[in-house]
């Protein structure tokens, strides 16, 4: 705009100098998040803005003349640290630093500080601009972030060096299981002589302890490699029927034993869902024997499963002792048993429903359950469905 710069041109430069003059030193003095003042060239306070008054406590007659070593703790003080400031700042025009403050009450801040070599047109050094701002609750926010960081890397270490302890446990267990199972077997043959009904089945009852132990074993295994991991997932179309049919032949027996009744609803045409069969059935079977486990003879317990838009919805639901509602969420935490105690009938370790609904997230699903204490349970396996 010729017009504008020609009137700006036909003003005296005087008046435009001292009309910015005054707006720049109403603009340092107004401005309340940094102190901004100037010290002469010894390190005197000379100026003294709102932001200053306001982060370091003094009114302008408090401090105009003082020096500005004041603002630092005595420790730093004694080294000759204000001092050393200064050399560095009129040396090489500009020193920046952060560091703890002193405030007028005592009270410390940790500010970034910069401080600016002021020298007149014949390059003699008049004195320093100072900018000063208060950086605590920065601060107080990295170093929080870093003893966050510091507790999340030890905790994961603890959880790591526990998955590696459990896993070398396990397998230290499985070898003199297997043994002991292998002994069982002779025995029962009658490698080392006919048997009597009696040790027959004391006999029978020690391998059914001792199957017990490999399950337990087994889980704290595979919970220790899915913590670690270090399990595979072979995902691949699944149809929901045979795993259904593999786990039936599976519980048949325990069913029956613990008059339980079991009905297996069959779904309407084929359900394929998308995810590794053999963790399916893992899943499906620990369900199943939870409901077995926690249902009073004369129960029952009911199988669904059905396609349901990108989902299969898999259902165990059972008419056992139910779970209170401030327990439903804890359930699936590792070693989490409800109202369990020594002499409590029903065995386990804690770790089916925790490993159960890590494979099931691991496949892109998940677990649900719904209960009411005396009345029963459903838990719902979501899994992706097969094309979706
Ligand atoms: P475990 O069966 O080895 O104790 P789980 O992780 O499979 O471990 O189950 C954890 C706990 O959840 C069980 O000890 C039991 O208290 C409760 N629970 C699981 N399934 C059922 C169910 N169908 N009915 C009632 N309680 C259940």
């Amino acid at each position: 705009m010729p017009g504008a710069a020609g009137r700006a041109d036909a003003r005296p430069a005087r008046t435009v100098t001292s009309e910015t003059e005054a707006i720049h030193r109403l603009l340092v003095a107004s401005v309340r998040d940094y102190a901004i003042f100037a010290l002469d060239a010894a390190g005197h306070v000379m100026t003294w803005n709102a932001g200053a008054e306001r982060l370091k406590g003094y009114l302008p007659e408090e401090i105009i003349g003082k020096h500005f070593s004041i603002f630092y703790p005595a420790e730093t003080r004694a080294t000759g640290f204000p001092t050393y400031e200064l050399e560095v700042a009129s040396r090489e025009g500009v020193f920046e630093d952060e560091g703890w403050r002193i405030r007028k009450d005592g009270t410390t801040f940790w500010a970034n500080v910069v401080i600016t070599a002021l020298r007149d047109e014949t390059g003699t050094l008049v004195g320093f601009a100072k900018v000063t701002r208060d950086l605590t609750e920065r601060r107080t926010a990295q170093q929080q972030a870093i003893e966050d960081a510091l507790r999340v890397a030890e905790a994961e270490a603890a959880n790591r060096a526990k998955s590696q302890f459990l896993a070398a446990m396990s397998h230290e267990l499985r070898t003199p299981l297997n043994a002991i199972g292998g002994y069982i077997d002779l025995l029962s043959l009658g490698v080392h002589g006919p048997l009597s009904d009696a040790q027959s089945q004391a006999i029978e009852r020690v391998r059914n302890a001792q199957r017990h132990l490999v399950t337990l074993i087994s889980d704290l295994l595979n919970f220790s490699r899915m913590e670690a991991g270090r399990l595979t997932y072979e995902i691949a179309d699944v149809d929901m029927a045979e795993v259904m049919e593999s786990v039936r032949i599976m519980i048949e027996a325990q069913a029956a034993a613990r008059q339980v009744e079991v009905h297996w609803k069959p779904a309407e045409g084929p359900v394929i869902c998308a995810a590794d069969q053999a963790r399916v059935g893992q899943i499906l079977l620990n369900l199943l024997g939870n409901a077995i486990k926690f249902t009073e003879a004369g129960g029952t317990i009911r199988i669904r499963c059905a396609r349901d838009g990108n989902v299969v919805r898999l259902e165990v639901e059972d008419t056992g002792i139910g779970i209170p509602a401030d327990q439903l969420d804890a359930i699936f935490e590792p070693f989490t048993q409800v109202g369990r105690t020594l002499t409590s009938q029903q065995q386990g370790t804690g770790l089916g429903l925790a490993i159960s609904r890590d494979l099931a997230r691991a496949m892109g699903g998940d677990i649900t359950v719904g209960s009411e204490p005396g009345v029963g349970s459903t838990f719902t396996v979501t899994l992706p469905a097969a094309g979706s």
